[in-house]
Protein backbone atom coordinates (compact mmCIF):
# COMPACT_ATOMS: atom_id res chain seq x y z
CA UNK A 1 0.00 0.00 0.00
CA UNK A 2 1.13 3.59 -0.76
CA UNK A 3 2.18 5.60 1.89
CA UNK A 4 0.35 9.32 1.65
CA UNK A 5 3.11 11.33 2.61
CA UNK A 6 3.61 15.31 2.27
CA UNK A 7 6.79 15.70 0.07
CA UNK A 8 9.25 18.06 1.59
CA UNK A 9 9.04 20.48 -1.56
CA UNK A 10 5.07 20.81 -1.15
CA UNK A 11 4.96 20.43 2.47
CA UNK A 12 7.25 23.70 2.66
CA UNK A 13 5.06 25.28 0.06
CA UNK A 14 1.84 24.42 2.34
CA UNK A 15 3.54 25.18 5.08
CA UNK A 16 4.70 28.54 4.59
CA UNK A 17 1.21 30.17 4.64
CA UNK A 18 0.96 28.55 8.47
CA UNK A 19 2.83 29.00 11.57
CA UNK A 20 3.79 25.37 11.26
CA UNK A 21 7.79 25.63 9.97
CA UNK A 22 8.83 22.72 8.46
CA UNK A 23 11.91 22.88 10.64
CA UNK A 24 9.40 22.37 13.48
CA UNK A 25 10.09 18.52 15.73
CA UNK A 26 6.59 17.46 14.52
CA UNK A 27 4.80 18.38 11.36
CA UNK A 28 1.26 17.51 9.77
CA UNK A 29 0.42 13.55 9.08
CA UNK A 30 -2.41 14.38 7.10
CA UNK A 31 -1.58 16.92 4.26
CA UNK A 32 -3.52 20.06 4.60
CA UNK A 33 -5.73 20.96 2.63
CA UNK A 34 -4.47 24.36 0.85
CA UNK A 35 -7.61 26.05 -1.15
CA UNK A 36 -5.69 29.38 -2.19
CA UNK A 37 -6.24 29.70 -5.87
CA UNK A 38 -3.56 32.47 -6.45
CA UNK A 39 -0.08 32.66 -5.28
CA UNK A 40 1.51 36.08 -4.34
CA UNK A 41 4.99 36.42 -6.46
CA UNK A 42 8.11 37.82 -4.62
CA UNK A 43 9.26 39.43 -7.83
CA UNK A 44 8.78 39.47 -11.74
CA UNK A 45 12.49 37.76 -11.30
CA UNK A 46 10.90 35.23 -9.10
CA UNK A 47 7.67 34.31 -11.25
CA UNK A 48 9.70 33.54 -13.65
CA UNK A 49 11.95 31.47 -12.25
CA UNK A 50 8.91 29.72 -11.01
CA UNK A 51 7.60 29.30 -14.30
CA UNK A 52 10.54 27.53 -15.57
CA UNK A 53 11.13 25.30 -12.32
CA UNK A 54 7.16 24.40 -12.12
CA UNK A 55 6.14 25.92 -8.74
CA UNK A 56 2.66 26.59 -7.46
CA UNK A 57 1.39 30.11 -9.53
CA UNK A 58 -2.39 29.39 -9.68
CA UNK A 59 -4.73 26.52 -8.74
CA UNK A 60 -5.92 25.34 -12.41
CA UNK A 61 -2.39 24.40 -13.32
CA UNK A 62 -0.89 23.03 -10.07
CA UNK A 63 -2.24 22.52 -6.59
CA UNK A 64 -0.59 21.15 -3.62
CA UNK A 65 -3.30 18.64 -2.37
CA UNK A 66 -4.46 17.87 -5.54
CA UNK A 67 -0.78 16.52 -6.30
CA UNK A 68 -0.89 14.70 -2.71
CA UNK A 69 -3.57 12.72 -4.45
CA UNK A 70 -1.09 12.16 -8.07
CA UNK A 71 1.52 11.17 -6.18
CA UNK A 72 -0.63 8.79 -3.85
CA UNK A 73 -2.23 7.15 -7.09
CA UNK A 74 0.97 7.07 -9.48
CA UNK A 75 2.54 5.33 -6.82
CA UNK A 76 -0.41 2.58 -6.54
CA UNK A 77 0.07 2.32 -10.37
CA UNK A 78 3.40 2.50 -11.02
CA UNK A 79 3.19 5.40 -13.43
CA UNK A 80 5.20 8.24 -15.09
CA UNK A 81 2.54 10.72 -13.33
CA UNK A 82 -1.18 11.47 -12.91
CA UNK A 83 -3.69 14.23 -13.07
CA UNK A 84 -6.21 14.28 -11.11
CA UNK A 85 -9.75 15.70 -12.60
CA UNK A 86 -13.09 17.02 -11.24
CA UNK A 87 -14.93 13.91 -12.64
CA UNK A 88 -13.57 10.53 -14.30
CA UNK A 89 -15.82 11.77 -17.96
CA UNK A 90 -13.45 15.07 -17.38
CA UNK A 91 -10.76 12.50 -17.05
CA UNK A 92 -12.01 10.48 -20.07
CA UNK A 93 -12.49 13.21 -21.77
CA UNK A 94 -9.31 15.25 -21.85
CA UNK A 95 -7.63 11.92 -21.97
CA UNK A 96 -8.97 11.06 -25.45
CA UNK A 97 -9.10 14.68 -26.50
CA UNK A 98 -5.26 15.24 -25.90
CA UNK A 99 -4.46 12.33 -28.68
CA UNK A 100 -7.12 12.36 -30.71
CA UNK A 101 -7.44 14.58 -34.29
CA UNK A 102 -9.83 14.92 -36.99
CA UNK A 103 -9.13 12.11 -39.57
CA UNK A 104 -8.27 10.01 -36.39
CA UNK A 105 -9.74 6.31 -36.53
CA UNK A 106 -10.37 5.28 -32.65
CA UNK A 107 -11.27 1.61 -31.71
CA UNK A 108 -13.41 1.27 -28.41
CA UNK A 109 -14.26 -2.07 -27.00
CA UNK A 110 -18.23 -2.95 -25.99
CA UNK A 111 -19.73 -2.48 -23.68
CA UNK A 112 -18.63 0.64 -22.46
CA UNK A 113 -19.43 3.52 -19.32
CA UNK A 114 -22.85 5.12 -21.41
CA UNK A 115 -21.45 8.23 -21.02
CA UNK A 116 -17.63 7.24 -22.73
CA UNK A 117 -20.10 5.43 -25.07
CA UNK A 118 -21.83 9.02 -25.56
CA UNK A 119 -18.87 10.80 -25.40
CA UNK A 120 -17.70 8.68 -28.40
CA UNK A 121 -20.54 8.47 -30.62
CA UNK A 122 -21.90 11.55 -30.57
CA UNK A 123 -19.28 14.68 -29.21
CA UNK A 124 -15.95 12.89 -30.56
CA UNK A 125 -17.64 11.32 -34.04
CA UNK A 126 -19.60 14.35 -34.50
CA UNK A 127 -17.90 17.53 -33.40
CA UNK A 128 -14.25 16.18 -33.70
CA UNK A 129 -14.22 14.29 -36.73
CA UNK A 130 -12.80 11.23 -35.49
CA UNK A 131 -14.10 7.57 -36.57
CA UNK A 132 -14.86 5.24 -33.86
CA UNK A 133 -15.19 1.48 -34.80
CA UNK A 134 -16.70 -0.68 -31.50
CA UNK A 135 -15.43 -4.34 -31.34
CA UNK A 136 -16.12 -6.85 -28.75
CA UNK A 137 -14.14 -5.42 -25.91
CA UNK A 138 -12.95 -8.34 -24.22
CA UNK A 139 -11.01 -10.04 -27.09
CA UNK A 140 -7.80 -8.28 -28.13
CA UNK A 141 -7.71 -9.94 -31.41
CA UNK A 142 -11.03 -8.05 -32.48
CA UNK A 143 -8.93 -4.89 -31.87
CA UNK A 144 -6.63 -5.93 -34.12
CA UNK A 145 -8.66 -7.28 -36.94
CA UNK A 146 -9.97 -3.48 -36.63
CA UNK A 147 -6.82 -1.64 -37.08
CA UNK A 148 -6.79 0.96 -39.90
CA UNK A 149 -3.93 3.01 -41.29
CA UNK A 150 -4.99 5.66 -39.12
CA UNK A 151 -6.09 4.17 -36.21
CA UNK A 152 -4.40 6.36 -33.15
CA UNK A 153 -5.97 4.99 -30.18
CA UNK A 154 -7.48 1.99 -28.72
CA UNK A 155 -9.60 1.69 -26.07
CA UNK A 156 -11.03 -0.33 -23.26
CA UNK A 157 -12.73 -1.16 -20.08
CA UNK A 158 -11.84 -4.01 -17.52
CA UNK A 159 -13.49 -5.50 -16.00
CA UNK A 160 -16.52 -4.11 -18.41
CA UNK A 161 -19.47 -2.25 -17.22
CA UNK A 162 -22.14 -3.91 -16.48
CA UNK A 163 -21.44 -6.92 -17.78
CA UNK A 164 -17.78 -7.59 -16.21
CA UNK A 165 -16.27 -9.59 -19.11
CA UNK A 166 -12.44 -9.19 -18.70
CA UNK A 167 -10.18 -7.82 -20.83
CA UNK A 168 -6.24 -9.43 -20.97
CA UNK A 169 -4.09 -6.23 -20.27
CA UNK A 170 -1.15 -7.56 -22.07
CA UNK A 171 -2.96 -9.12 -25.11
CA UNK A 172 -4.27 -5.79 -25.32
CA UNK A 173 -1.24 -3.73 -24.97
CA UNK A 174 0.66 -6.26 -27.57
CA UNK A 175 -2.38 -5.83 -30.23
CA UNK A 176 -0.54 -1.91 -30.65
CA UNK A 177 2.98 -3.01 -29.63
CA UNK A 178 2.77 -5.12 -32.73
CA UNK A 179 1.12 -3.01 -35.28
CA UNK A 180 2.87 -1.25 -37.69
CA UNK A 181 2.47 2.45 -36.55
CA UNK A 182 2.53 3.62 -33.35
CA UNK A 183 -0.85 3.38 -31.42
CA UNK A 184 -1.78 4.36 -28.04
CA UNK A 185 -3.87 2.03 -25.56
CA UNK A 186 -5.93 3.38 -23.16
CA UNK A 187 -7.90 1.62 -20.07
CA UNK A 188 -10.93 2.48 -18.16
CA UNK A 189 -10.19 0.14 -14.97
CA UNK A 190 -12.33 1.81 -12.52
CA UNK A 191 -13.79 -1.48 -11.75
CA UNK A 192 -10.92 -3.21 -10.71
CA UNK A 193 -9.27 0.13 -8.93
CA UNK A 194 -5.69 0.14 -8.89
CA UNK A 195 -5.33 -2.18 -6.13
CA UNK A 196 -6.49 -4.88 -7.75
CA UNK A 197 -5.05 -4.27 -11.12
CA UNK A 198 -2.22 -2.40 -12.91
CA UNK A 199 -2.86 -1.80 -16.28
CA UNK A 200 0.90 0.15 -17.24
CA UNK A 201 2.90 -3.09 -15.52
CA UNK A 202 0.82 -4.70 -18.08
CA UNK A 203 2.43 -2.19 -20.92
CA UNK A 204 -1.07 -0.42 -21.31
CA UNK A 205 -0.09 2.93 -21.97
CA UNK A 206 -2.76 5.24 -19.78
CA UNK A 207 -4.72 4.22 -16.96
CA UNK A 208 -8.42 5.84 -16.20
CA UNK A 209 -10.09 5.73 -12.82
CA UNK A 210 -13.58 7.11 -11.97
CA UNK A 211 -12.52 8.23 -8.57
CA UNK A 212 -16.05 8.73 -7.68
CA UNK A 213 -15.89 4.92 -7.36
CA UNK A 214 -13.45 2.92 -5.72
CA UNK A 215 -10.69 5.49 -5.33
CA UNK A 216 -12.95 7.77 -3.62
CA UNK A 217 -14.96 4.79 -1.58
CA UNK A 218 -17.34 6.76 0.53
CA UNK A 219 -19.81 7.92 -1.63
CA UNK A 220 -19.15 11.79 -1.41
CA UNK A 221 -17.21 13.53 -3.83
CA UNK A 222 -16.77 13.07 -7.66
CA UNK A 223 -13.51 12.80 -9.04
CA UNK A 224 -11.12 11.09 -11.84
CA UNK A 225 -7.47 9.84 -12.27
CA UNK A 226 -5.36 9.64 -15.70
CA UNK A 227 -2.03 7.86 -15.08
CA UNK A 228 0.35 7.42 -17.69
CA UNK A 229 3.20 4.90 -18.41
CA UNK A 230 5.54 7.60 -20.83
CA UNK A 231 6.46 11.31 -19.39
CA UNK A 232 5.55 12.48 -22.53
CA UNK A 233 2.22 11.18 -22.06
CA UNK A 234 1.50 12.76 -18.77
CA UNK A 235 2.77 16.34 -19.70
CA UNK A 236 0.37 15.91 -22.84
CA UNK A 237 -2.28 15.73 -20.33
CA UNK A 238 -1.16 17.82 -18.09
CA UNK A 239 -1.17 20.34 -20.52
CA UNK A 240 -4.53 19.58 -21.82
CA UNK A 241 -6.41 19.74 -18.04
CA UNK A 242 -4.07 23.59 -18.15
CA UNK A 243 -6.65 24.73 -21.11
CA UNK A 244 -9.82 22.16 -20.49
CA UNK A 245 -9.92 23.43 -16.89
CA UNK A 246 -11.11 20.04 -15.11
CA UNK A 247 -8.72 20.18 -12.02
CA UNK A 248 -10.76 19.17 -8.47
CA UNK A 249 -10.98 21.25 -5.46
CA UNK A 250 -8.68 20.83 -3.09
CA UNK A 251 -11.34 19.89 -0.43
CA UNK A 252 -12.52 17.16 -2.50
CA UNK A 253 -9.34 15.89 -3.24
CA UNK A 254 -8.40 16.11 0.42
CA UNK A 255 -11.89 14.13 1.19
CA UNK A 256 -10.18 11.48 -1.50
CA UNK A 257 -6.81 11.32 -0.43
CA UNK A 258 -8.67 10.15 2.83
CA UNK A 259 -10.39 7.35 0.80
CA UNK A 260 -7.41 6.22 -0.63
CA UNK A 261 -5.84 5.48 2.95
CA UNK A 262 -8.28 2.88 3.45
CA UNK A 263 -8.57 1.59 -0.40
CA UNK A 264 -6.41 -1.73 0.84
CA UNK A 265 -8.57 -3.10 3.38
CA UNK A 266 -12.15 -1.96 1.30
CA UNK A 267 -11.33 -3.49 -1.31
CA UNK A 268 -10.07 -6.79 0.46
CA UNK A 269 -13.34 -7.31 2.26
CA UNK A 270 -15.86 -6.12 -0.15
CA UNK A 271 -13.43 -8.37 -3.15
CA UNK A 272 -14.32 -11.48 -0.26
CA UNK A 273 -18.21 -10.38 0.17
CA UNK A 274 -18.40 -10.33 -3.46
CA UNK A 275 -17.17 -13.53 -4.44
CA UNK A 276 -19.11 -15.18 -1.37
CA UNK A 277 -22.84 -13.58 -2.90
CA UNK A 278 -21.81 -14.31 -6.39
CA UNK A 279 -21.46 -17.98 -5.23
CA UNK A 280 -25.28 -17.76 -3.19
CA UNK A 281 -26.48 -16.18 -6.62
CA UNK A 282 -25.26 -19.15 -8.86
CA UNK A 283 -27.45 -21.61 -6.95
CA UNK A 284 -30.69 -19.90 -6.48
CA UNK A 285 -33.37 -20.97 -8.72
CA UNK A 286 -34.23 -17.97 -9.91
CA UNK A 287 -31.19 -17.06 -11.26
CA UNK A 288 -30.54 -17.44 -15.01
CA UNK A 289 -26.87 -16.28 -14.92
CA UNK A 290 -24.61 -15.07 -12.63
CA UNK A 291 -21.10 -12.99 -14.16
CA UNK A 292 -18.39 -12.22 -11.54
CA UNK A 293 -14.84 -13.01 -12.86
CA UNK A 294 -13.99 -14.96 -9.63
CA UNK A 295 -16.29 -17.83 -10.44
CA UNK A 296 -14.46 -20.31 -12.67
CA UNK A 297 -17.50 -20.44 -15.10
CA UNK A 298 -16.56 -16.72 -16.03
CA UNK A 299 -15.76 -16.91 -19.54
CA UNK A 300 -12.39 -15.04 -18.76
CA UNK A 301 -11.54 -16.52 -15.41
CA UNK A 302 -7.97 -17.56 -16.10
CA UNK A 303 -7.38 -13.88 -17.55
CA UNK A 304 -8.75 -12.35 -14.27
CA UNK A 305 -7.01 -14.89 -12.29
CA UNK A 306 -3.73 -14.02 -13.84
CA UNK A 307 -4.07 -9.95 -13.63
CA UNK A 308 -6.16 -9.34 -10.57
CA UNK A 309 -5.11 -9.35 -7.09
CA UNK A 310 -8.69 -10.75 -6.48
CA UNK A 311 -11.99 -10.51 -8.48
CA UNK A 312 -13.54 -7.11 -7.82
CA UNK A 313 -16.47 -6.24 -5.85
CA UNK A 314 -18.76 -5.74 -8.80
CA UNK A 315 -20.95 -8.45 -9.18
CA UNK A 316 -23.89 -8.49 -11.89
CA UNK A 317 -26.70 -11.56 -12.85
CA UNK A 318 -29.36 -12.11 -14.86
CA UNK A 319 -32.66 -13.16 -13.11
CA UNK A 320 -34.89 -15.49 -15.20
CA UNK A 321 -38.71 -13.40 -16.11
CA UNK A 322 -36.74 -10.95 -18.02
CA UNK A 323 -37.94 -6.99 -17.33
CA UNK A 324 -40.44 -7.80 -15.48
CA UNK A 325 -38.31 -10.04 -12.73
CA UNK A 326 -35.54 -7.88 -12.63
CA UNK A 327 -37.42 -4.77 -11.65
CA UNK A 328 -39.29 -6.64 -9.17
CA UNK A 329 -36.25 -7.73 -7.39
CA UNK A 330 -34.39 -4.51 -7.37
CA UNK A 331 -37.81 -2.97 -6.30
CA UNK A 332 -37.68 -5.37 -3.27
CA UNK A 333 -34.14 -5.31 -1.91
CA UNK A 334 -33.65 -3.23 1.16
CA UNK A 335 -30.03 -3.50 1.91
CA UNK A 336 -28.79 -2.82 -1.45
CA UNK A 337 -30.06 1.06 -1.75
CA UNK A 338 -31.07 1.22 -5.47
CA UNK A 339 -28.91 3.72 -6.71
CA UNK A 340 -26.48 4.95 -9.89
CA UNK A 341 -22.76 4.73 -9.05
CA UNK A 342 -20.83 2.14 -7.10
CA UNK A 343 -17.26 1.26 -5.28
CA UNK A 344 -18.80 2.66 -1.97
CA UNK A 345 -18.87 0.99 1.44
CA UNK A 346 -22.63 1.21 0.59
CA UNK A 347 -23.98 -1.67 -1.39
CA UNK A 348 -25.64 -0.69 -4.11
CA UNK A 349 -28.16 -2.10 -6.93
CA UNK A 350 -28.86 -1.07 -10.16
CA UNK A 351 -30.97 -2.53 -13.12
CA UNK A 352 -28.59 -0.91 -16.59
CA UNK A 353 -31.68 -2.03 -19.16
CA UNK A 354 -33.70 0.94 -17.85
CA UNK A 355 -30.83 2.93 -15.77
CA UNK A 356 -27.19 3.40 -17.07
CA UNK A 357 -27.56 1.71 -19.97
CA UNK A 358 -31.30 2.94 -20.86
CA UNK A 359 -32.57 5.27 -22.33
CA UNK A 360 -31.09 8.42 -21.16
CA UNK A 361 -27.37 6.73 -22.55
CA UNK A 362 -28.58 4.68 -25.55
CA UNK A 363 -30.97 3.43 -28.01
CA UNK A 364 -32.23 0.12 -27.26
CA UNK A 365 -30.83 -1.47 -30.32
CA UNK A 366 -27.13 -0.10 -29.23
CA UNK A 367 -28.34 -2.03 -25.60
CA UNK A 368 -29.21 -5.14 -27.38
CA UNK A 369 -26.01 -5.30 -29.65
CA UNK A 370 -24.06 -4.48 -26.76
CA UNK A 371 -25.47 -7.98 -24.64
CA UNK A 372 -27.49 -5.91 -21.77
CA UNK A 373 -30.27 -7.96 -21.16
CA UNK A 374 -33.33 -6.87 -19.61
CA UNK A 375 -33.40 -9.03 -17.30
CA UNK A 376 -29.42 -7.89 -16.06
CA UNK A 377 -28.80 -6.35 -12.33
CA UNK A 378 -25.82 -5.42 -11.05
CA UNK A 379 -24.47 -5.18 -7.53
CA UNK A 380 -21.73 -3.09 -5.88
CA UNK A 381 -20.92 -4.62 -2.66
CA UNK A 382 -20.05 -2.73 0.19
CA UNK A 383 -19.19 -3.46 3.57
CA UNK A 384 -22.00 -4.75 4.99
CA UNK A 385 -22.26 -7.45 7.38
CA UNK A 386 -22.36 -10.51 4.35
CA UNK A 387 -25.39 -12.38 6.26
CA UNK A 388 -27.63 -9.05 5.98
CA UNK A 389 -26.80 -9.09 2.07
CA UNK A 390 -27.24 -12.71 1.09
CA UNK A 391 -30.89 -12.38 3.23
CA UNK A 392 -31.83 -9.57 1.16
CA UNK A 393 -31.33 -10.83 -1.74
CA UNK A 394 -32.25 -14.27 -0.70
CA UNK A 395 -35.73 -12.66 0.15
CA UNK A 396 -35.66 -10.47 -3.01
CA UNK A 397 -35.24 -13.51 -5.38
CA UNK A 398 -37.78 -15.60 -3.83
CA UNK A 399 -40.65 -12.94 -4.07
CA UNK A 400 -39.65 -13.80 -7.83
CA UNK A 401 -38.90 -17.88 -7.81
CA UNK A 402 -43.04 -18.64 -7.51
CA UNK A 403 -43.40 -17.04 -11.42
CA UNK A 404 -40.42 -18.75 -12.29
CA UNK A 405 -41.26 -21.87 -11.78
CA UNK A 406 -44.87 -21.21 -13.25
CA UNK A 407 -43.44 -20.33 -16.27
CA UNK A 408 -40.94 -22.96 -17.04
C1 LIG B 1 -18.56 6.19 -13.10
C2 LIG B 1 -17.72 5.75 -14.22
C3 LIG B 1 -17.18 6.67 -15.13
C4 LIG B 1 -17.46 8.15 -15.05
O1 LIG B 1 -16.98 8.70 -13.88
P1 LIG B 1 -17.62 10.01 -13.16
O2 LIG B 1 -16.73 10.19 -11.99
O3 LIG B 1 -19.03 9.69 -12.83
O4 LIG B 1 -17.53 11.11 -14.16
C5 LIG B 1 -16.39 6.19 -16.15
N1 LIG B 1 -16.13 4.88 -16.28
C6 LIG B 1 -16.63 3.96 -15.44
C7 LIG B 1 -16.32 2.53 -15.66
C8 LIG B 1 -17.44 4.36 -14.38
O5 LIG B 1 -17.95 3.45 -13.56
Amino acid sequence: MTSIMCDERSLKQQLRSTSISSDDPAIPIVPPIVHTSSYRVRSIKHFQQLVKEGGYAYIRLRSPTCEAVEKAVNELEGGAGCVLFGSGMAAISAALLTFLQPGDHLIAGSPLYGCTFELMTKHLTLHNGVEVTFVDGSNPEAYKAAIRHNTKLIYGETPSNPTLAVLDMEAFAKVAQQAAHPIITMVDATFASPYLLKPIQHGVDIVIHSATKYLGGHDDLCAGVVTTRTKEHYQAVLASRKVYGGILSPHDASLLLRGIRTLQVRMERQCDTALHLSLFLNTHPAVAVVHYPGLPSHPQHDVAAAQMDKFGAMVAFEVKGGMDAAINVVNSLRVFQLALSLGGVDSLVEHPATMTHGPLFMSEQERHEAHIEDGLIRLSVGLEDIHELVSDLQQALDRITGSVRRMS
